[in-house]
């Protein structure tokens, strides 16, 4: 079995489908080793074990909406792009999505995945309440107000089986999403925070190999949408655009500023589609608001030191959360993506590069995409690692759902 980008081969000995909870109970009581993979989207072994591997996509796909509470709670393998008809029908919307809805919410909710937005929090806050099959088989929910519950939304898949999930939810909106592109960086660098704030949801796309971003993708609330022919320099796009330029954009969600349903427009790829570039690499590192301009600075002084092995960056901010291992933990955060071709000596190079250039500003990196950066480096990062430890040794004291990704890096 591989990841979704096929090049990570999973090491699992055994490969487990359950259909009901109970079998889970059995399976993870059973396993001296296992972990959880649930699309497979990710970028590196964090969903590896060469022990059992269970994917949840044969259990019930059950998805309850909750009118009182405005909740929507579904299964631990059920993805983003399932639950957007209930949601659509109940006239409800999530605040914030990934660049894609193909994602399962339980194994996004893992590594804390993001969108954009200065008020946005990564996908992960919204989750009020999930369940877990813990390492003694044990069904063990938690909520928010609970005294683990900050510790156990990112788990890092370390805490055992999700197998229930609930999300809060907004009223629906709509969104009018516009691209423009040649965005100065001396602009982006001198009006950061107006660009970012200029829409509900704002990414800046560039190739690092010119004195422009490429494109400035804002998704705005289609209440308070005004039509522009430029924005901050930057040009209306007289196409739709794909983030990588030679792809075509018309795979992506609607643009042109048409107003329509946050559903089809807060992804940047619809489920319909294969997002971004299919076999590809990936990076994110994180930087604290207040360094954002000084990081973005640096990595363009440099660019031409790894942009021949990039497809495509991407840079989005995201409002801080409470939420122990999440990339935005107690500080406004702004995260430095990069789409990478596939080769991964290449990458691996330009990640040193790109670690050494940043490390003045304390990057975290993306759980699920490659990284470099040394175990204690990364731990120092996480304010409340150690209380994350204790609470996975509560959860699994023998450590069965920790894998060589986890024991390196944290244990
Ligand atoms: C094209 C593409 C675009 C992307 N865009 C974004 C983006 O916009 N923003 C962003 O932040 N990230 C993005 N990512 C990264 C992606 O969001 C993460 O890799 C995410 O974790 C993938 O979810 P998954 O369901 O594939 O989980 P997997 O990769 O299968 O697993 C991730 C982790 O979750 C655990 N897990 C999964 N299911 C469960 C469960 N039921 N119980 C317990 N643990 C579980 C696994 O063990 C593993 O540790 C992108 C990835 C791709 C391929």
């Amino acid at each position: 079995m591989k990841n979704w980008a096929g090049n990570i081969t999973f090491n699992a000995a055994k490969i487990e489908r359950p259909t009901r909870v109970e079998e889970i109970q059995d399976i993870v009581r059973r396993a001296d080793k296992l972990r959880v993979v649930g699309s497979g989207h990710s970028f590196n072994t964090i969903a590896d074990t060469d022990g059992t591997l269970i994917t949840l996509a044969d259990m019930p796909r059950a998805i309850r909406v909750d009118p009182t509470t405005k909740t929507i709670t579904t299964g631990g393998g059920i993805t983003y792009a399932r639950i957007l008809p209930a949601l659509a029908e109940s006239g409800l919307g999530l605040a914030t999505g990934a660049s894609l809805p193909h994602i399962t919410i339980a194994g996004a909710t893992a590594t804390s995945t993001h969108g954009s937005g200065d008020a946005n929090q990564n996908l992960s806050a919204a989750v009020s309440a999930l369940t877990f099959v813990r390492a003694d088989g044990e069904i063990v929910k938690l909520q928010r107000g609970d005294a683990d519950f900050d510790g156990a939304v990112v788990n890092l898949g370390a805490l055992g089986v999700v197998v229930d999930i609930t999300l809060d939810t907004v009223p629906a909106y709509d969104i009018a999403q516009t691209v423009f592109t040649g965005l100065p960086v001396s602009t982006a660098l001198a009006e950061f925070d107006a660009i970012t704030s200029s829409a509900y949801s704002v990414s800046m796309f560039t190739r690092w190999n010119s004195t422009n971003v490429d494109q400035l993708w804002q998704k705005a609330l289609s209440a308070t949408y005004t039509p522009a022919q430029h924005a901050f320099g930057a040009s209306l796009a007289a196409h739709a655009l794909h983030p990588i330029a030679e792809f075509d954009g018309t795979t992506c969600t609607q643009q042109g500023g048409i107003a329509g349903s946050w559903g089809e427009r807060i992804f940047h790829f619809p489920a319909s589609a294969t997002p971004s570039a299919g076999n590809e690499l990936q990076s994110e590192f994180y930087v604290d608001r207040k360094n954002a301009v000084a990081a973005f600075a640096a990595l363009y002084a440099i660019q031409q030191q790894f942009n021949h092995t990039l497809y495509v960056s991407e840079i989005r901010t995201m409002a801080a959360d409470t939420l122990w291992m999440s990339g935005a933990y107690g500080r406004d955060t702004v995260g430095f993506h990069f789409t990478w071709k596939p080769d991964a000596a290449a990458v691996s190079t330009a990640v040193d590069i790109i670690e050494a250039t940043l490390a003045p500003f304390e990057p975290r990196p993306h759980w699920a995409k490659v990284f470099n950066m040394a175990p204690t480096v990364v731990q120092s990062r996480y304010p409340k690692l150690a209380e994350f430890k204790q609470l996975a040794n509560r959860f699994d004291p023998d450590g069965k759902f920790r894998n060589s990704y986890l024991t390196k890096l944290l244990f």
